[in-house]
């Protein structure tokens, strides 16, 4: 875009506030390098990967114990795909964890182990799209890329006072963000940090702190005293709610104890894919729980107990999951699927449920209690 001087006078002002403000207060994370010091693509890439729809607190111990594991992505190619994606449990966004590995698997059989810094070749990985495919090149490898992230939209769009509201300002932002990158020469890895720590520290969703604010002088929003108005957001939609039914299978020894409990590993065409969970039925009942499927279970359907019912809230729906008991003696359990096995009642907690699951489980003491 062809911007007038006036433009890339205040672009350039913004730009060396701004650096000059992450000098002296940059955050230090995990993932993040020691200034001066040459980023490791991969640390930028799988901190990147956690970091979609995660909060940094959320994600810290995640990269830790995934570094402390996995240290190098020939580790990670390398790694059992169950163990990752136990690791991964309570991160959310399951798909992410199984692109992760593929996306490693890649890296080491296409590049060597290597990580590119082309975006259209990043973006070619599994799991990597425009966003951190510019985040890779300009942070892995200070090289000049848009990076527009949560906290670079609302920065802009109130240094800007963008009326527009999201997502319909993209290009709006999009524009105004690579007025402020370009011409970032040697910074092209702690421009957009800068953008980063500013939104996360100062100019936070809520009640920013426009007094501490280097870029205070050349903004819009806080010219006009109402910098919480920025970005400007879309009339709220109501998500929808749908429901479905997991059963809780427990299972009595041959002494009568009840020990074992059925688990299932989630096939990957599923919402949490690839996570281990209990048997459900699909997520568009009307009803919270489905007689048809618990026939599959033999005439123990009569037997089944409603025990309760857990309320989840995804992305772009909420879940009500009606939860059933049954307790089935082993000796009559029917053939187990290729996903299915058995486990010690008292192991399910080490199991790396997501965070269905895991409220799932807390019903398994009332069946217990139920039957025995
Ligand atoms: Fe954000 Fe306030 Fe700084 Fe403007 S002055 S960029 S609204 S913190």
């Amino acid at each position: 875009m062809i911007k007038s001087h006036a433009f890339a006078e205040n672009d350039k002002k913004i730009r060396r506030l701004l650096l000059s403000w992450y000098d002296r207060n940059r955050r230090i994370l995990p993932w993040r390098a020691e200034a001066g010091e040459a980023p490791d693509p991969y640390h930028v890439w799988l901190s990147e990967i956690m970091l979609q729809q995660t909060t940094v607190p959320a994600v810290k111990n995640y990269f830790l114990r995934f570094l402390e594991l996995w240290p190098t992505v020939f580790d990670l190619a390398n790694a059992p795909p169950e163990d990752v994606m136990k690791e991964w449990a309570g991160l959310g966004y399951y798909a992410r964890a199984r692109n992760l590995q593929k996306c490693a698997g890649q890296i080491v059989s296409a590049y060597g182990g290597r990580f590119p810094s082309d975006e259209t070749e990043l973006q070619n990985l599994p799991g990597i799209g425009p966003y951190t495919a510019a985040a890779i090149r300009a942070i892995g490898y200070n090289k000049p890329a848009i990076v527009i992230d949560g906290n670079v939209d609302r920065v802009i769009c109130r240094l800007f006072a963008i009326e527009t509201p999201l997502p319909k300002s993209k290009g709006d932002i999009r524009n105004h963000a690579s007025g402020l990158y370009d011409g970032v020469g040697k910074r092209a890895s702690d421009l957009p940090q800068a953008f980063m720590d500013l939104g996360s520290m100062v100019c936070t969703p809520k009640s920013p702190s426009c007094g501490l604010c280097p870029l205070n002088k050349l903004c819009l929003a806080h010219k006009q005293t109402n910098a919480e108005k920025y970005p400007v957001k879309p009339p709220k939609v109501q998500k929808p709610t749908r429901k479905g039914a997991a059963y809780l299978i427990l299972l009595r020894n041959k002494r009568g104890k009840i020990d074992k409990i059925l688990i299932e590993r989630r096939p990957d065409n599923r919402m949490l894919g690839g996570m281990v969970g209990f048997p459900d039925t699909n997520w568009d009942q009307k009803q919270e729980r489905d007689d048809d499927y618990m026939k599959k279970w033999g005439c123990l359907y009569k037997n089944a107990v409603d025990i309760g019912k857990v309320s989840h809230v995804f992305s772009h729906f909420s879940l009500e999951l009606g939860i059933m008991g049954i307790v089935i003696n082993i000796g009559e359990l029917p053939a187990l699927n290729e996903n299915q096995s058995i486990v010690s009642i008292n192991k399910v907690e080490e199991l790396g449920l997501p965070g269905l699951f895991l409220k799932t489980s807390r019903f398994i003491k009332e069946i217990h209690a139920e039957y025995s």
